[in-house]
């Protein structure tokens, strides 16, 4: 991986020209530029075939100087150390930058799911659960769904953590089925938070919904409810995309239709959906737009096609979506970034209503859940904007300032311990 792909490196970057800006002390620098815990595990699975396989997983607790650990397991073919760390340092800015009580962490599984059987993803996630068992807990570092996992797989994480303590854990694990301490709202709240978001950039814009124009790339959880949530609000969803590539129409996707579509069991993937033009993802990232949302992978937006888009802005509902670089060219071009770490907080914000749900053993309602979102995005978006104006910096340089002083505000008053 070139150094300018490296998450991780990336990462470091984004905290550096933060800490500089802002005149940081340099201990503080060197501090969270460490991961607190870094796990790797080998994960044997039976398959079914009778044969055994071996995969990698991780888990890193970037800092806990707010809380403990928070943030999602994904399993990706790609997943690595360097990208677990760079995710695990973004969680400690997003938690921070929404004010949540949480420090950053993040697990991951290398394996492609799509090549697994039900049986096997789940004799998968619970030798991953068993084998991270002493470093995950309620009051220690809580996982959540990320890229390919959902509520089954913490399900089924719950389960395994549960049966070896010896009694029933809700909170170990947020982004759970309802039925066993998940919370309502909880699948819809990281593309309502990026829609949100999206939104609040729009009026302060005074960008009016109807007159603008939104394209998504990646269609799962995180694009589905951006673009179900988005046209609630009245925005045009011009086009989409997924791992079979784009779909644009240029007069607005009817997004019920192609929600429809992908939820139905015989799809899984927009292949085959007929209603739009097809589009390579080279093509739908530089199409003429108001908002682009990416909600897919790390390093989609680099140097090379940064000076090709033709949005008004990006809002960043993948983690990581955009590189350093890219952010140069995309702010000398006036192109505004609404970062990954105030843009799709909403996913981890109600993954906090959950835990503290499953603490309490008292459930909200769908409106109370989203009320309470909705307040702590808004107080967020407040934050971060009054910074763009009163300091004239990016959106990603005012929420690294109000999330890396709250970090850094935490360690100096708990102290070095010992
Ligand atoms: N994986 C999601 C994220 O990147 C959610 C994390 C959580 O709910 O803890 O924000």
């Amino acid at each position: 991986m070139s150094t300018e792909t490296n998450p991780f490196q990336n990462a470091l970057k984004q905290l550096r020209l933060a800490c500089d800006a802002m005149g940081i002390n340099e201990d503080i620098y060197t501090y969270l530029s460490h991961p607190t815990r870094m796990v790797q595990v080998a994960v044997p699975v039976r398959m079914d075939n009778g044969h055994l396989k071996v995969f990698e997983g991780f888990r890193v607790l970037h800092n806990s100087a707010r809380g403990p650990g928070k943030g999602g397991i994904r399993y990706a073919p790609n997943v690595d150390m360097d990208e677990v760390k760079a995710l695990a340092m973004w969680m400690t800015w997003k938690c921070a930058c929404v004010g949540i009580p949480y420090g950053g962490a993040k697990g991951g599984v290398r394996v492609d799911p799509r090549k697994l059987s039900q049986a096997e993803l789940e004799r998968l996630t619970r030798r991953f659960t068993a084998n991270i068992i002493n470093v995950i807990g309620p009051e220690t570092d809580i996982p959540a769904p990320d890229m390919n996992t959902g509520s089954r797989e913490m399900g089924w994480m719950m389960d395994t953590y549960s049966m070896q303590k010896g009694h029933v854990v809700h909170g170990v694990c947020t982004g759970k089925p309802v039925e066993i301490g998940g919370s309502l709202g909880r699948t819809q709240a990281t593309g309502h938070g990026v829609a949100f978001i999206a939104h609040e950039y729009a009026k302060r814009h005074g960008m009016k919904p109807e007159e603008s124009t939104i394209v998504i790339q990646g269609f799962g959880n995180v694009g589905q409810y951006t673009a179900l949530t988005a046209k609630e609000y009245g925005y045009k969803v011009i086009a989409v995309s997924d791992i079979s590539g784009g779909y644009y129409k240029p007069d607005g996707l009817d997004v019920d239709e192609i929600f429809a579509y992908i939820s139905d069991p015989a799809h899984r993937t927009l292949e085959g959906y007929e209603n739009a033009q097809r589009i390579t993802n080279e093509e739908l990232l530089e199409l003429e737009c108001t908002i682009l949302a990416p909600c897919a992978l790390e390093n989609q937006i680099t140097p090379e096609n940064a000076g090709k888009l033709r949005c008004k802005v990006v809002v960043e509902g993948a983690n990581g979506p955009t590189t350093p670089e890219a952010d140069k060219i995309l702010a000398e071009r006036g192109i505004d970034v609404v970062p990954d770490i105030l843009a799709n907080a909403g996913g981890v914000t109600c993954s906090y209503f959950e835990w503290v749900q499953d603490r309490m053993a008292l459930f909200w309602d769908l409106d109370r859940v989203n009320e309470e979102l909705d307040k702590i995005l808004l107080r967020a978006f407040e934050d971060v904007q009054k910074l763009v104006e009163e300091r004239k910096v990016t959106y990603r340089m005012a929420a690294y300032f109000v999330a890396v002083h709250r970090v850094a505000k935490a360690i100096e008053m708990r102290g070095i311990y010992p």
